[in-house]
């Protein structure tokens, strides 16, 4: 079986996000199932240069006003179909904006080019190259499915959401260079409250929709975390299905994690103390004894960093200690900069986006935060599991699926691999903290907690087998319907 992936990022080559890790993941797998997947990617700078056994498969003289080329090769073990469109993505700034942070102007643009060509190939424009099933990641890649249905090409198809509240909405007026039917202008087409939707029209077309934890795929059919694609979410219900997302166990492994201070395993927690000194050399705070909570995430109102603002004064008084790396709202950076200055040695702050300093905090901290108003997946609690960075966690979305709370049953039970608190506020933070803190001061109780999260089933394994009876099922329903 023969998947063609498409999606604007891919782990380790292009990456802001979960959605990276999870494209990059993904492929390799497929292959234990004997699927093969092959990634078509945005040809950001250095991109094309990183290609082994690099080939050019197809070129349009005039791609939405751009040359381009479309080119095959290895990377990272991966196979991928690059997009070569200079014109379109090899700019300085990140992929969706520039180096101030502000969306590109010609963002349809780009993502419509990107999707016809994804079309394209899908509809059979490489020689030699037929996929059974087209898998889209997020707005950037839905249109694919969009042009896909308007071309009348019966392939199965998969949307995957990793995040609704990223839509890709464009005003009315680009519709008519989007190279689409009148046709497609209506409510069951790419309109979208009056404009073009590009996830809503993936959304559309798809054969089945898929988002990335159980719990969110419940949660989007609501108007509170729906995005305005509730009605939709619900007409499409019987489409719709959570898969969880796993992580890469080997770049993950606290056993081999050449980032890490002192590498270390379930049976040797105590090698994390050379782990946690480096940390709080790394993040200016004094040695104690109290536990060491960190955050790793986008500093934005989705991430409940505000949340994490209000819950600092609390958390230090309470005895924790805090590290931050993160990067984002400039508000959020000053508040939490501000934080730690008012706690000097009791709170660190690093911002930027620093993957080696992320492992290090899994590695070295006792407890991870993820104070989250909505979460569809969330990586970082299943990093922390793994590496017995115990999570502490709001109970939404993927959060809610995959970390066992640590009430009373579970905890005499020893099941228990983390903190879960609602609602999403500094009360239940703070709470949930304070719970942390009161386990952690019975120190078998903790490292039991530790373990048992350690022992978690995090690797793609079973959420790839669902990915593969997904794309069976379908293969399946297009031999009885043709
Ligand atoms: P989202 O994709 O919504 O940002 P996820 O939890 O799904 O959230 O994935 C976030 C990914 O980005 C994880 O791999 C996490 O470790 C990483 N990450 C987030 N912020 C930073 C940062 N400042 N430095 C390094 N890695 C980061």
């Amino acid at each position: 079986m023969k998947i063609l992936s498409v999606a604007s990022e891919v782990f380790p080559l292009v990456k802001t996000g979960g959605l990276a890790d999870v494209v990059g993941a993904l492929p390799p797998a497929l292959a234990v199932h004997g699927v093969h997947a092959t990634t078509f990617v945005p040809g950001y700078p250095g991109l094309a240069a990183q290609l082994k056994k690099r080939k050019e498969v197809h070129a349009y003289p005039d791609l939405f006003g751009a040359r381009a080329s479309i080119l095959h090769g290895e990377a990272a073990g991966l196979e991928l179909l690059v997009l070569n469109a200079p014109k379109l993505f090899d700019r300085k700034g990140g992929p969706y904006g520039d180096p101030a942070g502000a969306d590109y102007a010609d963002n349809w643009r780009r993502f419509a080019a990107f999707s016809r060509a994804a079309a394209d190939i899908a509809g059979g424009a490489l020689k030699g190259y037929a996929p059974d099933i087209v898998h889209a990641h997020d707005w950037q890649a839905a249109m694919t499915l969009a042009y896909l249905r308007y071309d009348g090409a019966a392939i199965p198809s998969v949307m995957t959401v990793h995040n609704l509240a990223f839509q890709g909405q464009f005003p009315v007026s680009i519709f008519p260079q989007l190279g689409l039917p009148a046709s497609a202008l209506a409510l069951d087409g790419v309109e979208y409250y009056g404009g073009v939707g590009y996830l809503k029209a993936g959304l559309q077309a798809a054969s089945v929709i898929t988002t990335v934890s159980p719990t969110y795929a419940q949660e989007i059919r609501t108007p509170e975390f729906g995005m305005g694609l509730d009605g939709m979410m619900n007409a499409r219900a019987g489409d719709l299905q959570g898969i969880v997302n796993g992580i890469d166990t080997d770049i993950w492994n606290p056993e081999t994690d050449p980032h890490l201070a002192r590498k270390y395993s379930a049976r040797s927690l105590k090698a994390r103390r050379a782990n946690k000194a480096a940390l709080e050399e790394r993040f200016g705070l004094d040695r104690g004894e109290g536990p060491l909570f960190c955050v790793i995430s986008r500093l934005t109102w989705q991430k409940g960093m505000d949340i994490l603002v209000d819950t600092v004064d609390g958390l230090v008084a309470a005895g924790g200690r805090l590290a931050v790396l993160g990067s984002g709202d400039a508000a959020l950076e000053g508040a939490l900069l501000a934080a730690a200055s008012r706690h000097r040695g009791r709170v660190g702050f690093v911002v930027g986006y620093n993957e080696p300093l992320s492992h290090l905090l899994q590695g070295g901290a006792d407890a991870i935060l993820i104070p989250s108003r909505f979460e569809p997946c969330g990586l970082t609690q299943l990093y922390g599991l793994r590496y017995g960075c115990v999570p502490v966690v709001a109970r939404t979305g993927g959060l809610a699926d995959t970390v066992i709370d640590a009430n009373e049953a579970a905890l005499s039970a020893g099941v228990a691999t983390g903190f879960q608190y609602q609602p999403a506020a500094p009360d239940g933070l703070y709470h949930a903290v304070t719970r942390a803190i009161v386990v952690h001061a019975r120190p078998d109780a903790w490292s039991a907690m530790q373990r048992q999260g350690m022992k978690s089933d995090v690797s793609w394994t079973k959420s790839a087998a669902r990915y593969v009876d997904l794309y069976r099922s379908l293969l399946a329903k297009k031999v009885v319907t043709a």
